[in-house]
Parts: structure tokens; C-alpha cells; sequence
């Protein structure tokens, strides 16, 4: 069989903690569910992924995150504590970042490449976060949903993978995560619930559909906790997590799907090759350029807002570079414009 790459990403976090309570200790059902998916992975000897690692679950577990880079695989950073950035200001995000950055050197003896935001909170309000992370030394962000959700998400940000210009000589990759186009809109079921409870087969063939439309390869993603389909029994007679009760919607929406997800992953080896970010930053083609106009240079007016093409991507801008154009603009607008040079970055290859 034919098979495509697709970039495969894990947030590697402790599901009480993350999802329940920020101030739960990491239990280590964590652990043991990530040694599973790395087993799982194992047995296509070329399939690597990006484990995204929360800096709390690296500090319990440092032994876990050495078996990820001992496997092959790229580990990045997940944040420290699990904290949405809409809850963060940028210095307190500015030392989350910090903070989980340094477990993981430490542990791995080299700097982290990479972030991606607690619940894709880098949202249209929380755009800031990529001038911070950028700052820090990280090289590539995958945090930003391009549809619109009522959660998180912006609907209007470029599907495919962008240099974003910061300004100030400032600049960071975005690989957002993979919607799909269905009845005019975009779908984020690149993974989590929906991943889970669609057929192998169906959402294989989504991706392949994907494969095709784009220039830059789709993005999936997935927990350590999603192979394990008992996290909730073990808690039995009176579901808790630590002192919390779990509600029976909440065990139900969460519990979905987990029994035959190990077999979704092996289903999705077969048809594609397992990417990290890493080599997708070697091996894709230049990535466009999008400048970041809320974080211009000081004195850089406002752009016009782009307008959408049918499908929703914002129709390429036409003329010289955007610095040379920016001066003749007024209004407001969208916070980021694609580079209307319509060139690639040369230089910066992702
Ligand atoms: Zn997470």
C-alpha cells in the first residue's frame, strides 16, 4: 500500500490533572499508558511522532519522557502546569513555558523545538502567546484549530503550515491542526472525540483526502490516555479522581471510544507514515510566509481584514511586501496577512 506522511502528535498529560483540576497531583496511569503507545508504534520500526510533554507529568515521570527520545521520537514541550492561556497574562505564560522548557532539557540535555498550547487555547485573543514563544527559543508552534469553535479555534487562520513574521526580526512556525472541509465548513476532527468515534477505515480515508488538497502534512493528534479504556473503572464503586467525583457525562464523553482506539492507531499505520515535526521542518517544502500585524513593528499601521474565498481560506493579498504596503493602510482587521510578496521564505525551510 501506497502510504503518505502525517504528522503525528501526542500531548502527553495525566487526564485528571489536565482535564479536571490543574492542582491534582500526576497520578501514573499516565505513565503506563504512554509506554503502551510507544509498544503500539513500535511496531512499524519508521513511524515517528512529536510527544508534546507537560512539564508536571516530566518532572514526576523523567525516566518516561528519556524512553520517547530513546524510541525515536521528537519530544516538545506541553507547558508546565496544563493552564488555558485565556486563564495566563504573557509573563505568567512567559514562565509556564520557561519553566516546562527546563524540566525538559534536563531531563533530554538539549533545548525543546516546540510548544503546543493546554486545550489549543492560542485563540484569536491569546495571539501574543506566539511572539512569547518565540522569544523563549522555540523554533515551531502547533496550537492554532483554523475553524471555528465555540471553545477554541480561529476561523480564519491559513490551514496550512506558515512562517509567522513577528516583527522585530522575530519569527515561528505554525503547523496548525488539520480541519476537514465538509458542506462549507471546517472540521476539526484531526483527533480527540471525533478521531475516536470514527470508523478507522473513514477517518484514514479523511486524511488521505487531505494528503491530496494540501501542501503541507496534515496533523494528528492524540492522548496516552485515549488507549486506555479502564481509567475510569479503576476508580469503582464511586468514580474520583483524587477527592473529585467524576459525572457519568463526563466518564461517558471521555470514556468514548477509547476500547478500539489502539486498533484506530494501527489502522492509521497502515495507511500513512508516522512524521514527527522535526522531519516535517526537514523534508516539507518552504512553508509561505503570514505576518503577525497585531505584533508589527512599532509604527506599522493596521491591515484591512482579508477577505475569506468560498472554502474559507483567506484569498492570497497581491502586490509588493506587505512592510512596503502596510504604509498605504488604514482600519482594522484580521491580526495576521499572508505575505503579499507571494514568496516563500528561502531561507527558513520547515
Ligand atoms: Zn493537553
Amino acid at each position: 500500500m501506497q502510504r503518505s506522511p502525517i504528522i503525528f502528535s501526542v500531548d502527553v498529560e495525566d487526564w485528571g490533572q489536565s482535564v479536571l483540576d490543574q492542582s491534582l497531583p500526576i497520578s501514573g496511569y499516565c505513565a503506563d499508558n504512554v509506554l503502551r503507545m510507544l509498544d503500539l508504534l513500535s511496531h512499524d520500526a519508521d513511524a515517528r511522532g512529536t510527544f508534546f510533554v507537560l512539564g508536571k507529568f516530566a518532572r514526576k515521570h523523567p525516566r518516561v519522557v528519556r524512553d520517547i527520545a530513546a524510541a525515536g521520537h521528537e519530544v516538545a514541550s506541553h507547558g508546565f502546569g496544563h493552564v488555558p492561556l485565556h486563564r495566563l497574562d504573557p509573563e505568567r505564560f512567559r514562565s509556564d513555558v520557561r519553566r516546562s522548557s527546563a524540566v525538559l532539557a534536563d531531563i533530554l540535555g538539549q533545548q525543546v523545538q516546540g510548544y503546543r498550547a493546554p486545550q489549543f487555547s492560542i485563540v484569536r485573543s491569546t495571539l501574543w502567546a506566539l511572539r512569547v514563544l518565540a522569544e523563549e527559543g522555540l523554533a515551531f508552534d502547533s496550537s492554532i484549530f483554523p475553524f471555528a469553535g465555540r471553545r477554541y479555534g480561529i476561523d480564519d487562520w491559513p490551514v496550512e503550515t506558515r512562517q509567522v513574521r513577528l516583527g522585530g526580526g522575530l519569527s515561528i512556525v505554525e503547523f496548525p491542526l488539520t480541519t476537514f472541509a465538509l458542506a462549507g465548513r471546517r472540521l476539526p476532527i484531526s483527533g480527540g472525540g471525533y478521531a475516536r468515534l470514527l470508523p478507522g477505515t473513514l477517518l484514514a480515508h479523511l486524511f488521505k483526502r487531505e494528503v491530496a488538497r494540501r501542501s503541507s502534512w496534515p496533523v494528528f493528534y492524540c492522548h496516552p490516555h485515549e488507549l486506555d479504556p479502564d481509567e475510569f473503572r479503576r476508580h469503582a464503586p464511586v468514580p474520583t479522581w483524587g477527592t473529585k467525583p467524576i459525572g457519568w457525562r463526563m466518564r461517558w464523553h471521555q470514556g468514548l471510544g477509547r476500547r478500539g482506539f489502539a486498533a484506530k492507531l494501527a489502522t492509521m499505520l497502515k495507511h500513512f507514515h508516522f512524521r514527527s515535526f522535526a522531519q516535517a521542518r526537514r523534508g516539507q517544502p518552504s512553508a509561505a510566509e503570514t505576518w503577525l500585524v497585531d505584533h508589527r513593528p512599532p509604527g506599522l499601521p493596521r491591515l484591512p481584514r482579508t477577505p475569506a474565498m468560498p472554502n474559507g481560506s483567506p484569498t492570497p493579498a497581491r502586490g509588493p511586501s506587505l512592510m512596503g504596503r502596510a504604509a498605504e493602510v488604514t482600519g482594522g482587521g484580521s491580526p495576521w496577512q499572508d505575505d503579499s510578496s507571494g514568496q516563500v521564505s528561502a531561507r527558513e525551510s520547515v
